[in-house]
């Protein structure tokens, strides 16, 4: 594979960093760099938004026809790249990166001509109400049940872990339509505006101290039927198209080499015990080396995975898997590295104990604010959008384990 960039590539190159030079500010990257949860504060990710969605970036994996770039896939792994580099605030992904592609296979003329455009914009922030208290690896078990009444459904039931439902303005969510025959099949995809009547927002504080998620109530909220994607109990096919995109939509490698060079560059200031710094430390290069290979091996398998998908494809559902794999995993034991170097400094207990916000860390360094609960929230990027053991069930099925 030649990794070499061609002339346009390198203008291209060049244009990107040119446009981050000149929008993303320093107030921006001050406010990025305390950022400890997936996505940026709302805030610094309204602002991030309304920047690229003017220059018509907002969409990098979408077709030019729907509104987005039309980036190559080489196009896009070098805007990642750049973004990453200068650490670029993450963008709730519910809109653009899940519903979106969502919405372009499934949707309807007028939904496409309605939704699209305003998740390009950011006027509509999405969250995505899949999971309940008793359904989660066991999804299709959902019970938030849709009565049709009219030209209405009328939804009654509750869902859990719904990220960024306090900032969002729509909610995409399953229901069940049907309750006889294979639960699967009594599943419907529907949008909702979140000022519906009837939706309550409960927050759920992480441990890490953050507010990202949520507890959402429906107490009889009318949902028109024009706002189902899809055919009604065949929102199962919906749900599973998505969920390629939650688990393989991402770029693997290109995060977690900048968050690797990072970490280095903190141990680089560290002192280990043979009084110079941690990255002379034999033990300690050893584990970064055998990470960074790992690493490489991992960038590689998403090239090959993800090589064959075009703009606005899905890699497909094994890749996807075995992409949330490698990237979640991959993703703590960075975290966790970055963890050891600070040492004491990054222990929370002390931090609370001394009163300090989850993203100060009084008594560290300033490039250790948020490493303690970035390793915290990292937890759970082996659950969400799947467990690793649902990701190994699906695998083990594939090849007749
Ligand atoms: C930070 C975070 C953000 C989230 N955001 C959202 C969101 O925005 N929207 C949304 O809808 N959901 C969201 N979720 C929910 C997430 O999708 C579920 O937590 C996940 O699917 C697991 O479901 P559960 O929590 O009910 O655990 P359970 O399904 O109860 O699983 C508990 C444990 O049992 C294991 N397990 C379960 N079944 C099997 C099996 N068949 N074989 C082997 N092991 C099994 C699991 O791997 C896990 O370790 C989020 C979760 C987290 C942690």
């Amino acid at each position: 594979m030649d990794f070499k960039f061609s002339p346009e590539e390198e203008a291209f190159r060049d244009e990107v960093r040119a446009f981050l030079d000149a929008k993303f500010d320093p107030e921006l990257r001050a406010q990025t760099a305390r950022q400890a949860g997936v996505f940026a504060e709302d805030a610094v990710a309204r602002r991030w938004h309304r920047a690229l969605a003017e220059k018509g970036w907002s969409a990098p994996s979408w077709p030019k026809e729907y509104g987005g770039p039309g980036w190559t896939a080489r196009q896009r792994e070098i805007y990642a790249i750049e973004c990453a580099r200068v650490g670029t605030p993450s963008l709730p992904s519910m809109g653009i990166t899940l519903c979106g592609p969502v919405i372009m296979r499934y949707g309807t003329d007028e939904q496409k001509a309605y939704f699209l455009p305003r998740m390009l914009s950011g006027e509509h922030i999405w969250c995505q109400g899949y999971s309940e208290p008793q359904s989660g690896s066991d999804l299709s078990s959902l019970q938030t049940r849709a009565v049709r009444d009219g030209d209405d459904y009328v939804v009654n039931g509750t869902k859990i872990w719904t990220t960024n439902a306090h900032n969002a303005n729509w909610i995409f969510m399953l229901v069940r339509t049907a309750t006889t025959g294979r639960q699967q099949a009594g599943i419907s995809f529907l949008v909702s505006p979140m000022d519906a009547p009837g939706i309550t927002v409960r927050p759920i504080l992480s441990s890490s101290g953050e507010h990202e998620l949520n507890q959402l109530f429906f107490d009889n909220v009318r949902v028109p039927v024009a706002n189902r994607m899809g055919a009604e109990n065949d929102g199962w096919s919906v749900a599973k198209y998505l969920l390629e995109f939650e688990r393989g939509g991402g770029s693997l490698g290109v995060g977690l080499r900048v968050g690797m060079d990072k970490v280095k560059a903190m141990a680089a200031k560290e002192p280990s015990d043979n009084g110079e710094s941690l990255l002379s430390d034999t033990a300690f290069r050893r584990k970064v080396a055998l990470m960074e290979i790992d690493m490489i091996c991992a960038d590689w398998t998403d090239l090959h995975l993800s090589s064959n998908a075009a703009v606005g494809q899905s890699v497909g559902g094994t890749a996807a898997s075995i992409k949330k794999l490698l990237a979640s995993r991959r993703s703590q034991d960075l975290a966790e590295l970055a963890v050891e170097v600070l040492g004491n400094y990054a222990m929370p207990d002390q931090r609370r104990a001394m009163g300090a916000h989850p993203q100060e860390n009084p008594i560290g360094p300033d490039y250790g604010v948020t490493v303690t609960a970035r390793h915290i929230n990292n937890r759970a990027s082996t659950v969400f959008g799947g467990s690793s053991e649902v990701q190994y069930n699906i695998l083990a099925k594939l090849i007749g384990l």
